[in-house]
């Protein structure tokens, strides 16, 4: 019963409740280690008359849930213990019990009427959607319509968007948020290894010696990992966390060592960290003569060509301009070589930057250099911020320039390969890569592209520059299928697509280390909302392209899925709706419905396409060697100057998800997150007589946001950090939009900023 002193929220969970819980961090953070499991001590028990598993959506780990239901609410949530985080859930997958309750739905389908969006009927929605795509492709053709999707879509949706856009409509114009967060990883181990997704697993966690996390904020963004790292930490004692981040983090607070390096420089320290180890001989001969190739990006050169590279990266000459003494840097390269096993951890501090695929080369390189690679507890893992980017998007080639299962656009076999495959005559598939996230919605906005459909994702908040992609997206029809009716994308929409929640309809995950798991419905979608897949067979039939698009049930899309990839490295054969019923999770390469999932790739004896009698095979490649690339720093294209004399970085808080569209609506999370706020430096703040709470307007090159301050001593001076879930503070307005050149990945963690106190607390 709700009362004046125990207020409940909708979800069952009173303040008192919440306020255990956040105790309960509060220990956890007392003592050095995580403390994720404590939530099992608070949550309330007993009301569950049945238990269904099921997968949180809220990062990139996609812990596995017990979800306890009475009356088709659900009244209790749990971590899986047989799940890969082995019970351990954080506050937001904690608060699953309050999807069913969540205000703001679009429970209709919507169409904008003299500039509102009023209510109207499926039937009315879809055809005008279709019309409207048909009329510019027929004038315009078809790279004048778009997919703008997500890794939050489910693998069978994605693939099936994928498909008919590229066979059905004839153009690529498929990117989705996921170019926002992973690109450059994907394409940095494409580089490195000829194959895209991690050589390891979140196992080799359990044997690491040593964690190099460089650009990550685990503590905060996967929890559940940095709990798998704290646990081998308390029961490995010596085991030694360093970590690599201008601000320091919760994670850096719980790490032995921190270098909270000047922002952008990364590629300075990691290039000096690799002079020590060739320096100091920590390399490792043979794993390099056996298994290694260099190369300077154009050319194969030798270990000579390396040593020479490397005298530009002496620790002393680079410690200025890193921020950093020489000591450490040293330090660190000797603890990263000497460890008896090294796994780094990095994701958006890494991805979001104009060299990011550089910087995952040569975190790479130094795994293979060191020959810390391919056995337990040594291994390049980085960790993806969405629950399905992994399997969903790169998995299913669900980006402008890919095609399934590890194919390229611009690869004519591999588009045959794909023609013959979906069945379609040859020459169906443009040979025209289509547009990135970013120059997609700058085509908006100049009128190349006229439709677009943007599908479970939030770009008009998550977009860097976002005040200009605002703009673009009025200037586009654009058709949002979104949970929510108030979402800021939804705002642009001129048809509204009511969508299901994920545990409202069925699909499959694919996460961080190639591990797959099926989510099952477990709820009904509220109003008329329908499931992504739905509305996208329907789209295909409306644009007569449903004799490409006959498999139209989650189950019959993933085993087309599963024949297709049987001819490529990314063979998921033998992960089957059935076994994935039955079992938490399967890592492919899994070739047939006997095979266990691979572990690690690459070995012989775990992977099945390593060849016989190989120990080690790098198969991806022609020569079957790894490439160590001699990557040359570049400074930003975002400099401070007298104007701009800040850099803003950007990231994200424990208690909220990406752009807070879901858990922005659990007050829970909202009490506990608060509002987004400006964090400094005290001797900035000190200087510029700035206080907790003092009004600024943060101004750069691409927009002015307005918000609050917090001293908090964190950030590096000179640098302000800020999140970017808050719909009030709208951070993306003032985000730089530079991109990665090859993985076209933005530049959101450095825009140059000023300062400017407005008056007030
Ligand atoms: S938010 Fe991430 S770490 Fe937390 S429960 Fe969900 S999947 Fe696990």
């Amino acid at each position: 019963m709700k009362s004046e002193d125990d207020p409940r929220s909708e979800n069952g969970w009173s303040r008192r409740e919440f306020g255990q819980i956040l105790a309960g961090l509060g220990v956890a953070t007392g003592t050095a280690f995580g403390g994720w499991g404590i939530l099992e001590l608070v949550r309330p028990k007993g009301r569950a008359t049945s238990w269904r598993k099921s997968v949180c959506r809220f990062c990139g780990v996609g812990c596995g849930v017990r979800l306890g239901l009475n009356n088709g609410v659900i009244t209790e949530v749990r971590g899986d213990e047989e799940a890969h985080n082995k019970g351990v859930i954080c506050i937001k997958g904690a608060m699953l019990g309050a999807l069913p309750s969540l205000i703001g739905r679009a429970l209709k389908p919507k169409i904008r009427k003299a500039g509102k969006l009023v209510e109207a009927t499926w039937e009315e929605a879809m055809s005008l959607v279709a019309n409207r795509f048909s009329d510019s492709i027929r004038e315009f053709g078809p790279d004048s319509v778009a997919f703008y999707g997500s890794g939050q879509l489910y693998s069978e949706e994605t693939y099936t968007a994928n498909k008919l856009f590229k066979a059905g409509i004839g153009t690529n114009n498929v990117d989705g948020n996921p170019r926002l967060c992973m690109a450059s990883a994907a394409v940095g181990y494409v580089q490195t290894f000829g194959n895209d997704e991690p050589p390891g697993a979140l196992e080799d966690i359990d044997h690491a010696h040593c964690f190099f996390i460089i650009g990550a904020n685990p503590y905060e963004c996967h929890p559940s990992i940095f709990e798998r790292i704290m646990q081998r930490k308390r029961s490995h004692p010596n085991t030694v966390l360093i970590c690599v981040d201008p601000r320091r983090t919760s994670t850096a607070d719980r790490c032995d060592l921190h270098l909270p390096l000047k922002p952008g420089t990364d590629l300075l320290l990691l290039n000096a960290m690799m002079h020590v180890i060739v320096e100091d001989r920590l390399y490792d001969r043979d794993f390099i003569d056996e298994h290694v190739r260099f190369s300077d990006g154009e050319d194969t050169v030798d270990f000579q060509a390396l040593e020479s590279f490397l005298r530009d990266y002496t620790p002393e000459d680079i410690s200025p301009r890193v921020g950093l003494s020489a000591e450490i840097v040293r330090r660190t390269a000797h603890l990263f070589a000497r460890s008896k096993g090294t796994v780094s951890l990095w994701t958006m501090g890494i991805n979001q930057r104009v060299q990011g695929v550089h910087l995952n080369n040569t975190i790479n390189s130094l795994h293979l250099v060191t020959g810390q690679i391919c056995r337990p507890g040594a291994t390049p893992l980085s960790l993806t911020g969405q629950a399905n980017a992994c399997g969903g998007v790169r998995d299913t080639g669900g980006l402008a320039h890919l095609l399934p299962a590890g194919r390229v656009v611009a690869n004519e076999k591999h588009r045959r390969e794909v023609e013959e495959l979906w069945g379609v005559p040859r020459g169906t598939i443009s040979p025209t890569p289509g547009l990135d996230a970013v120059n997609l919605f700058r085509a908006m906005e100049d009128g190349r592209v006229r439709a677009t459909l943007v599908m479970c994702t939030n770009p008009a908040q998550s977009l860097p520059a976002a005040g200009r992609y605002r703009k673009a997206m009025e200037r586009c029809f654009l058709v949002v299928a979104e949970a929510f009716e108030d979402s800021e994308t939804a705002r642009f929409a001129d048809v509204l697509l009511p969508a299901a929640l994920w545990v409202e309809k069925e699909g499959v995950f694919g996460q961080t280390d190639r591990r797959y798991q099926l989510v099952e419905k477990v709820l009904d979608p509220p109003g008329e909302a329908r499931s992504d897949l739905e509305i996208l067979v329907d789209l295909a039939i409306r644009l007569r392209h449903g004799d490409l698009i006959t498999a139209r049930t989650p189950e019959t899309v993933w085993d087309e899925w599963r024949k297709f990839s049987e001819t490529s490295a990314y063979n998921f054969k033998g992960i089957t709706y059935d076994r994935l019923q039955k079992n938490r999770g399967l890592q492919w390469p899994c070739p047939n419905e006997s095979h266990p999932g691979t572990v690690r790739r690459y070995v012989g004896g775990d992977d099945p396409l390593v060849s016989s009698g190989k120990r080690i095979e790098f198969y991806g490649q022609p020569d079957r060697r790894a490439v160590v690339y001699l990557r040359r720093y570049q400074e930003s294209p975002e400099q401070t100057d007298d104007e701009f004399p800040f850099i803003l970085t950007t990231g994200r808080v424990l208690e909220q998800w990406h752009t807070a569209t879901i858990t922005g609506r659990i007050p829970e999370l909202q009490m506990a997150s608060g509002p987004a706020r400006f964090e400094f430096n005290d001797q900035d703040a000190q200087r510029m007589d700035i206080q907790d709470g003092t009004r600024l307007e943060v101004r750069s090159r691409y927009g002015t946001v307005e918000g609050a301050a917090v001293v908090t001593g964190r950030p590096r001076k000179g640098t302000i950090f800020a999140a970017f879930y808050d719909t009030k503070l709208l951070l993306n307005i003032a985000v730089a939009d530079n991109y990665d050149a090859v993985s076209k990945q933005p530049e959101y963690k450095i825009t140059a900023v000023s300062v400017r106190k407005t008056g007030g607390q």
